[in-house]
């Protein structure tokens, strides 16, 4: 791809940020490992949390020297219906796919094999991003790099006739990467477990004045003088929606002047989308404290402006890869009240820097809490900021992927546990 296209980073931005220390380690962990060919595979380019974390990955890496690229696998309808029913059945769902659609999987696998071939021949590091490109490592027997297949979906319990399926490619891999240890499945090379990050410096996440907040506000029709609870998330299923409404709905019967803002949009990968927004207008009911904002794929300050106004954030799933809007709220100085599940449960510390809940009677009960306690929504707000700061920021991220690349090319391990959230722990300690 038109690696001019990404943005450029500075490190010393970072370092005002991180601190030092760890702007200093990157540059030892790259060194060894400079000029090296590295690229990362993934099946679209914006919408959801994978296109989102490599926007700045791959630019960051390449400015510590490593040559990084990005390439983006294309496919048509039944492609994408195809990897849509992998999602689902590696997050638990009985999907039958039809051999069809595997074809159509397989078929675009091996066709962008080649289009692909001369960059990933030449590569000594390929990181494939979830099952949708996962096949083309069969096209590619005489590779000469490492390949590592990065799963950011909760696989802890597949549907088993999908994952045996899928297994068949993934277990050629080199190494394979989960977010958390829950999710991984026994694979037949080292494991490494990395949980993803957010950019403190994109457009998403970066401080912004003020006015920009109220303006964005005004233009979305909501009213900075009420009470907001905000969920920011694709239309889906496991994002429970309709939970959240229900969930808003309970609270508004002690907190009359309550807003809800539940902002979204529709991956480019996802076809369900449009079914659950249709169910989510229903069920708002024209109740006009429900704002539902569809937005466009790059409508990055926005999100950011809505997660600096709202005073509390839900992210209610029911499965849940890691919940990169879950950081993106803690960062900004926000409790989450956030399902019990998947890796919300690695970031939202119970009393600590938010919620966990398992129903809308539990959300509900939880917004109300700290509606009425505002000192204890602040200090929550300003833990989940320092507990972010600490573990899910983009230089520990690559900090892990550099120590994972190193490790490969050393002979790798049976089992490779790179990052531990020791600060969750401690949060979570009682006192
Ligand atoms: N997001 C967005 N627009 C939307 C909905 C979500 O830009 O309409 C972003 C959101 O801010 C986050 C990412 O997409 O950065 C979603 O990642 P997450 O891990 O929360 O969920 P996923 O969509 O990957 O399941």
């Amino acid at each position: 791809m038109d690696e001019k296209a990404l943005p450029r980073i500075q490190l010393e931005d970072y370092q005002r940020i991180v601190g030092p220390e760890v702007i200093e380690q990157l540059f030892q962990l790259a060194e060894p490992l400079k000029g090296l060919k590295v690229v990362h595979v993934n099946s679209t380019r914006v919408g959801g949390g994978v296109a989102e974390i490599l926007t700045k990955l791959v630019p960051l890496s390449n400015s510590l020297g490593i040559n990084t690229s990005w390439e983006v696998i294309a496919g048509g309808d039944e492609f994408y219906r195809c990897t849509k029913s992998f999602h689902n059945a590696l997050q638990g769902n009985h999907v039958a796919i039809p051999k069809a659609l595997l074809k159509a999987y397989e078929e675009v696998n091996a066709a962008n094999a080649e289009i692909l071939r001369p960059i990933l021949d030449d590569a000594d590091i390929v990181f494939i991003h979830d099952p949708q490109p996962a096949p083309l490592i069969s096209h590619f027997p005489e590779r000469k790099g490492k390949w590592i297949w990065r799963c950011h979906i909760d696989a802890s319990k597949p549907y088993r006739p999908v994952w045996r399926y899928l297994r068949t490619f993934t277990s050629q891999y080199d190494a394979s990467i989960f977010s958390i240890a829950t999710f991984a499945q026994p694979m037949p090379h080292p494991i490494c477990l990395i949980p993803p990050s957010i950019d403190p410096l994109s457009d998403k996440n970066m401080d912004l004045p003020g006015e920009e907040v109220d303006t964005v506000c005004r233009q979305h029709g909501i009213d900075r003088s009420r009470r907001t609870i905000l969920q920011v998330s694709r239309f889906d299923r496991f994002k429970d929606p309709l939970g959240v409404i229900e969930a808003y709905r309970l609270a508004k019967r002690f907190a009359h002047d309550l807003q809800l803002v539940l902002a979204g949009g529709s991956a480019d990968d996802d076809p369900e989308g449009a079914a659950v927004l249709t169910e989510v207008y229903a069920a708002a009911a024209e109740d006009p404290d429900i704002h539902i904002l569809m937005l466009p794929a790059d409508a990055n300050r926005v999100i950011n402006a809505l997660q600096r106004s709202a005073d509390i954030v839900i992210q209610k799933s029911l499965r849940e890869g890691f919940g990169l809007t879950v950081t993106e709220a803690l960062w900004k100085g926000k409790p989450v009240i956030g399902g019990n599940t998947g890796g919300i449960r690695l970031q939202v510390i119970d009393h600590h820097t938010g919620f966990l809940v398992d129903t809308p009677e539990g959300a509900a009960y939880r917004i109300r809490y700290l509606l009425h306690y505002q000192d204890k929504l602040q200090e929550m707000g300003l833990k989940g900021k320092e507990f972010v700061r600490e573990n899910f920021l983009l230089t520990r991220h690559l900090r892990d992927h550099l120590a994972l690349i190193l490790s490969l090319r050393n002979g790798g391990s049976d089992r490779i546990e790179l990052h531990r959230v020791d600060a969750a722990l401690a949060l979570s300690a009682p006192g």
